[in-house]
């Protein structure tokens, strides 16, 4: 009898939980993997299965203390503070050759300590790659300026590294997360202290052990995984660290503003968003709808960017409605590993909690409930697609972030009455326009107060073009140059001739 060989799903997944159940998952500190200091350890759990995937060291402060100080003599060192940019570049593009090599691990890891679909895991461990070369190219581009004088002077500037940058992260897309904050750190030359996220940081160990296979100089990267008020806080307060940089909820990341005054480090913050979607009737509608789903229906609606408000113009919205709940009904929840698996569990059982109180709350403000709202039978903590019509834009699950497949459509009479319901939010993170009119497209951009727009698509992204958010979704921009500014400071020097 012949056996069929594993698919590559199963290879992968037979291949991530061989790792995951290798020696125990520590601290990385100044490149040693070390137990924490108090010798405690958290569990882990598979979030579509609910069983423990393995233990992990549990950082606390004399762990960022130790990490701090070996990032600040990393950064201090001539093998990495000397390093010339070419040299920086070339060690970047080795990261992103051992990512590339690397992916199908890396996703399945991800699907495994997350819950996401092996598809969804799979392209953003691709994308990490692409990461690491965008930065690589930024290395010999950290440019100074020179000024203009009478004459008798000369009078420049120099871009330099911050220093020791702490760096928070969520769960939601943990090993994009993760390569986002090293790239941009380590291209400009800083040295990184970064604490994923309790509910997953498998892959942030993963990453690092790869990182750590290119030869970089201890100490440039360090990883504690740990929990928010104790390692989380002990980072963003800490004397040693520059600059902190946190993505997370907005609740979170005023408390981490708040620590970051203990010496006025530099704080950049990516936050929560409520991004309005708007359809005008012109808009090419197959592609809008299938788009609006997969938007709020992606990574089971935990992304801070998604569009979580569809503003469909009022002649449209019944239509639209019925159609974008037809769709959504095809985005099959199960095995993350399964091929025909859309939808993937959501983090916790906290989560899915958390995610069935805005459901009830829909339900009792009057919104019309299309699609969803019934309770998941089996283990894994799943909330199938949620879809409200009729809402307004006043009510709860209009407003706050719900970090779960649940969408809010909401009608509007024209372009003034988009732009007024799609600015009514205290977030601003991102935002699209759907419309075959270029003049109205570029107008509603225009007016719509996010950080990144799409015009006819949404959600699709290039480590070449900024984000982050206007109003409480943030502070600064990740990607593009604006983020080569968040990692370095100006130094401006006058010559007497
Ligand atoms: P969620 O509540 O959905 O997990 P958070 O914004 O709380 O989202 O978590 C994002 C990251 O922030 C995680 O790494 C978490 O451990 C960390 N965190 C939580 N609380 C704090 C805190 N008080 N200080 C610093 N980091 C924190």
């Amino acid at each position: 009898m012949t056996v069929a060989p594993p698919s590559p799903a199963e290879a992968a997944r037979a291949q991530a939980i061989a790792w995951i159940g290798q020696a125990p998952k520590r601290l990385l500190i100044g490149g040693q993997w070390v137990d924490a200091v108090s010798g405690k350890t958290f569990e882990t759990l598979n979030p579509a299965t609910e069983q423990l995937l393995c233990r992990v060291a549990e950082a606390e402060q004399a762990d960022v203390d130790a990490a701090v100080a070996a990032a600040r003599k990393a950064f201090e060192a001539p093998s990495w503070s000397a390093m010339s940019p070419h040299s920086r570049t070339r060690a970047l593009l080795r990261i992103a050759d051992k990512v590339e090599a690397h992916i199908p691990e890396l996703a399945a890891i991800e699907s495994l300590d997350n819950g996401m679909p092996l598809w969804y895991a799979t392209a953003a461990a691709t994308a990490c790659a692409d990461i690491f070369r965008y930065y690589a190219g930024w290395c010999s581009k950290v440019l100074g300026t020179t000024i203009p004088s009478d004459g008798s002077t000369l009078i420049y500037t120099l871009r330099e590294p911050l220093g020791v940058c702490g760096q928070i992260i969520p769960w939601n897309v943990p090993v994009l997360m993760a390569s986002i904050k090293f790239a941009n750190a380590l291209c400009c030359g800083n040295t990184v202290v970064l604490k994923p996220a309790e509910l997953a940081c498998l892959t942030s160990i993963r990453l690092a052990e790869l990182i750590q296979e290119t030869d970089l100089p201890p100490g440039v990267i360090n990883v504690l995984p740990g929990f928010g008020p104790t390692a989380g806080a002990a980072l963003a307060q800490h004397l040693g660290v520059d600059k902190i940089a946190f993505t997370g909820s907005t609740a979170v990341g005023k408390q981490v503003v708040r620590d970051a005054t203990s010496n006025l480090k530099k704080v950049t913050l990516e936050l929560g968003g409520k991004a309005p979607n708007v359809v005008f009737a012109d808009a090419d509608l197959d592609k809008a709808i299938a788009t609006a789903v997969k938007t709020f229906c992606g990574n089971s609606g935990q992304v801070c960017s998604a569009g979580t408000r569809l503003f469909v113009q009022e002649s449209i919205h019944d239509e639209v409605a019925e159609r974008v709940a037809s769709e959504a009904a095809t985005w099959k929840a199960g095995d993350p590993f399964a091929a025909d698996t859309k939808l993937g569990p959501l983090i916790s059982a906290r989560q899915r909690d958390r995610v069935w109180s805005y459901i009830g709350a829909g339900q009792e403000s009057g919104a019309a409930l299309r699609l969803g709202g019934k309770a998941w039978n089996g283990p894994g903590y799943f909330v199938e697609p949620t879809v409200f019509d009729n809402v307004k834009n006043g009510m709860k699950i209009a407003q706050e972030e719900i970090f779960g497949p649940v969408l809010s459509i909401i009608p509007f009479k024209d372009e003034d009455d988009a732009v007024l319901q799609g600015n009514e939010t205290t977030y601003g993170l991102s935002a699209a326009v759907w419309t075959r009119d270029v003049s109205r497209a570029h107008k509603v951009v225009k007016a719509l107060k996010a950080g990144r727009l799409w015009i006819n698509t949404f959600g699709e992204a290039d480590p070449a073009m900024a984000f982050g958010g206007y109003k409480q979704s943030g502070w600064g921009r990740e990607f593009g140059a604006e983020s080569i500014e968040a990692y370095t400071q100006a130094k401006s020097v006058m010559v007497r001739l």
